[in-house]
């Protein structure tokens, strides 16, 4: 049993992925129970770890290959806040004027309560871009899955994902959720709410 924390449902139920034309050494791995086959043809992605609750395949962090063709990165959190609904939603660009090595991206927020527009705030995060990229590798947005399912409570929280990336397997991929949150969404909604609120790292564009 892997002891590395599934991205999507934070289980320590996973095991490993092990690919290709299983010779005799990995056939009695699987056998054992130790890993699990991934696949004969090893086709673009592969992940190393396959958690046996929310069978999401995952790594410890995301992928290069997602890394560097992350262009755009929207997200829409609508739910129920003080017994009013609210919508917040980002967009974090990061290919603008086509060089994705600029030390920055463009970030547009806004937030809706009860389908009033009441902030609309877009400009240029300058960030240390180092760091940044480091915390969303961390999350792994790569590996959410498409849905999640809850029971509605008072917060009646839904959210929609949407992932631009080039040179991917997936150019657009649209993950959404009803009620329930990926493992790593506490940690993808602290990022986003710390640059709301860095105005000394946010040059405003009218
Ligand atoms: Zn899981």
């Amino acid at each position: 049993m892997g002891k590395i924390v599934c991205k999507s449902c934070g289980s320590r139920n996973s095991i490993r992925l092990e690919y290709g034309m299983p010779d005799d050494a990995m056939i009695s791995r699987i056998e054992a129970g130790e890993v699990m086959h991934g696949g004969c043809v090893v086709a673009g992605l592969t992940q190393d770890f396959y958690c046996l609750d929310c069978n999401a395949k995952f790594d410890k962090v995301s992928s290069d290959m997602f890394m560097k063709g992350l262009s755009m990165i929207k997200f829409k959190l609508s739910r129920t806040e003080k017994h009013r609904p609210v919508v917040h939603q980002w967009q974090l660009d990061f290919s603008h004027d086509g060089n994705r090595e600029l030390n920055g991206f463009t970030m547009h927020y806004q937030f809706y309560d009860e389908e009033e527009l009441k902030t609309d705030k877009k400009g240029v995060f300058i960030a240390d871009m180092h760091e940044v990229k480091r915390q969303i590798e961390e999350i792994g947005l790569e590996y959410w899955l498409e849905e999640y399912h809850g029971e509605p409570d008072v917060k009646n929280e839904e959210w929609i994902l949407e992932l631009r990336t080039s040179d991917y397997p997936m150019g657009v991929s649209i993950k959404k959720g009803y009620h329930h949150r990926p493992y790593t969404m506490v940690k993808w909604c602290r990022l986003l709410k710390k640059f709301n609120l860095s105005d000394k790292l946010f040059r405003t564009i009218e």
